[in-house]
């Protein structure tokens, strides 16, 4: 049987090359990049490369690039850092109610230490609507984070009305790129954001690496504290092979994106198509057409989305229900639940995420699988159709 993943949304493997560029600065290149004898400036001109080749891809200069531990460090320090370096200017932030909980918890925790947090609503697609996010901005606003495409049903937001919104209004913008950076284009003057996250996992890179951009002139307040890494911004001794490992899987995910997002897209639909056209009573969950070219997010009436995961997984095929943080307890995801969706709902539902090495025949195999397996399950439940 062949093992079909398709949970590329939750993490993608390292790519081979990735891991050979990492190697030697894990053996003999190992040194400090803050030591100043040749072993540490052989590290450290070899992170300046990566930040280069980042700052790159997005449009940046170098010097707005500040390497992380991930999409979660990159969050927290974009929001609690711009909620602390604006304490006296005002204290309100304005997000969307579909974040990750990365967002989400970190806007939490601030509500804690006083300050104001709006949650906009989204329609039943997914998409943040721009008009409602203009008239939530009042003169204590310091803060609009909405992320670039949501990781569990892949809608794909209006970053650049919000950029340019923000942009006239003064007001910092943050995105939570992690799902699109190295898989569509994300130019920052474009995209018009101040603070971008991204983590290398998701993008055929390391776990445990990723970065922020910080747009010049943008200040804010460091959480990590100690040496002088990163201009003082970023404390900590560099994750030289992870800062390696994730300036190589950015260079490769450029290279292949055109290609690989056309055969994605294509695999996509014929999966869509295929559900649609075996299972009654299923139901696509996001934007038609503005969405993620590897994400498939399916509601099944009357079938849970944890038995259709589990008998799946039997079948050697990985997927998930909701994003991978919420499944482990038996909460709907706040996500479904935020597109107008009923509890009941939003526990029917399973998303498949498609990636590199995906292929038509994974694509048969689930159409082949998953009708019978949906049947099973609503048999059971007692349920006929
Ligand atoms: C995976 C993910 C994160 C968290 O990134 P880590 O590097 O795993 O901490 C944040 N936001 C989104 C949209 C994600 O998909």
């Amino acid at each position: 049987m062949r093992s079909i993943y398709l949970d590329y949304a939750a993490t993608t493997p390292t790519d081979m090359s990735v891991i050979e560029k990492m190697m030697p600065y894990m053996s003999e290149k190992f040194g400090n990049p803050l030591s100043f004898h040749s072993r540490g400036q052989e590290a450290q001109k070899a992170i300046e490369k990566a930040r280069r080749d980042i700052a790159l891809i997005i449009g940046a200069d170098p010097g707005e690039i500040i390497f992380t531990s991930g999409g979660t460090e990159s969050n927290n320090f974009a929001i609690k850092g711009i909620a602390y370096q604006n304490k006296n200017r005002g204290d309100h932030i304005i997000t969307s109610s579909i974040e990750h909980h990365a967002v989400l918890r970190t806007c939490r925790f601030l509500e804690g230490q006083g300050f104001r947090v709006t949650y906009l609503p989204v329609d039943r697609h997914g998409i943040v609507d721009p008009d409602l996010l203009k008239k939530a901005i009042t003169d204590k606003t310091i803060l609009i984070s909405v992320m670039h495409a949501n990781n569990e049903i892949g809608t794909i937001e209006p970053v650049e009305e919000i950029g340019k919104i923000a942009t006239e209004r003064g007001i910092c913008f943050h995105t939570d790129a992690v799902q699109t950076f190295g898989h569509i284009p994300g130019n920052v003057d474009k995209l018009g954001v101040d603070i971008l996250s991204a983590s290398a996992h998701k993008f055929y890179g390391p776990k445990g690496a990723g970065f922020i951009y910080i747009r010049k002139g943008t200040e804010v307040t460091s959480f990590m504290h100690g040496g002088e890494q990163e201009r003082g911004r970023r404390a900590s001794t560099h994750n030289v092979p992870g800062i390696i490992g994730t300036g190589k899987a950015a260079v490769i995910a450029r290279d292949l994106m055109g290609e690989e997002t056309a055969k994605l897209t294509r695999l996509r639909d014929r999966l869509i198509e295929g559900i649609s056209n075996s299972i009654e009573n299923s139901e696509l969950n996001g934007h038609p057409s503005l969405r993620l070219s590897n994400n498939v997010n399916i509601s099944v009436q009357s079938a849970g989305g944890e038995s259709m995961l589990l008998n799946l997984d039997l079948e050697g095929i990985s997927c998930s229900t909701g994003s991978a943080c919420s499944s482990s307890a038996l909460e709907p995801s706040h996500v479904l639940l935020a597109l107008g969706q009923s509890r009941k709902k939003a526990a029917e539902s399973v998303r498949f995420s498609l990636g590199r090495s995906t292929e038509e025949r994974d694509i048969d195999t689930v159409l082949d699988i998953l009708p019978g397996i949906v049947r099973r399950i609503r048999s059971a439940a007692g349920c006929s159709r």
